[in-house]
């Protein structure tokens, strides 16, 4: 993967930017797709590559963390698939997306999770003096995030906090709020499919070069939900740990099953009729 680091800060209004933008920006990224939608096939090191030099572009980006529920969702959802197939970079965020890879025998080499995505980001920001602003999740949890980070980051700029809702009622005041604090990079944790669905609303209008659907990042940070231990990540068990902390999720859990069964559905299919992809 080459990167061109030539790319300048821009104050003025932002043109949007898809796939295209990743070819003009020199990367050469490969995707898989799974059950019609098309994944990034990066690691953490090339994401936050592309990242860093995202937020210092003129230029709007969409990036949003991939796991089979947004899959599923992009089924029934034509808004939310074509939302998906417009955005700038899709990585692959969830085990069950890597497996369905396997499965399907496409390429997707790791796992980009979207919480240590972001602790890496803030890392970086620290590093080249870059603005975040924390949009979303519940009352305090943006700036208990926020304030972490710093205290591990000491000179992290934050541009800004805030919880709010997605509800259209809200975008004035919010796009208001990010547009005056000027941050090179919007985390947006108000789940899918409505955090990336208000992304893509609002960035004509943000002037923010890297805008990120992060999911329950920041309830992770603050504390309010606690990470499975390393050893249950690395065997791919993330998902379980969370149903087991988390029960109520079991009726959006459902999805995995469906998606697993969708997965081989079409597998079977392709083998019938001979087809390897
Ligand atoms: N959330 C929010 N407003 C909403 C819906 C959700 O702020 O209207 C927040 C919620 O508090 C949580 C995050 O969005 O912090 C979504 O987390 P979820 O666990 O649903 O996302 P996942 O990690 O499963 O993608």
């Amino acid at each position: 993967m080459k990167s061109k680091n030539d790319y300048q800060i821009n104050d003025s209004r932002m043109s949007l930017s898809n796939e295209s933008e990743l070819k003009r920006m020199d990367y050469q990224i490969p995707t898989s797709n799974i059950l019609g939608v098309d994944i990034h096939d990066v690691t953490m090191e090339e994401t936050i590559t592309i990242l860093t030099d995202m937020a210092t572009s003129g230029r709007s980006h969409h990036v949003m963390t991939v796991n089979p529920e947004f899959i599923m969702m992009a089924q029934q959802n034509n808004e939310f698939k074509t939302v998906m197939s417009k955005a700038s970079l899709k990585v692959p965020d969830g085990v069950g997306v890597l497996l369905a890879a396997r499965i399907l025998g496409k390429s997707l080499k790791e796992r980009v999770a979207g919480v240590d995505a972001v602790y890496e980001l803030a890392r970086i920001s620290h590093q080249k003096k870059l603005r975040i602003f924390f949009l979303g999740a519940a009352p305090g949890v943006a700036e208990r995030t926020a304030s972490l980070l710093q205290l591990e980051n000491p000179g992290l700029e934050i541009a800004g906090t805030y919880s709010g809702s997605p509800k259209v009622e809200e975008e004035d005041f919010i796009c208001n709020l990010i547009e005056k604090s000027h941050p090179h990079i919007l985390l947006v944790a108000y789940g899918p499919p409505k955090q990336d669905l208000w992304i893509a609303r609002t960035r004509h209008r943000l002037n923010v070069p890297l805008a990120i659907g992060v999911g329950g990042t920041f309830d992770f940070i603050a504390g309010i939900a606690k990470r499975a231990p390393k050893w249950i990540q690395n065997i791919g068990f993330e998902w379980l740990y969370r149903l087991f902390r988390e029960p109520w999720r079991w009726r959006r859990m459902l999805t995995l099953p469906q998606f697993a069964l969708k997965v081989f559905l079409y597998k079977f299919r392709l083998s019938v009729s001979g087809k390897n992809h």
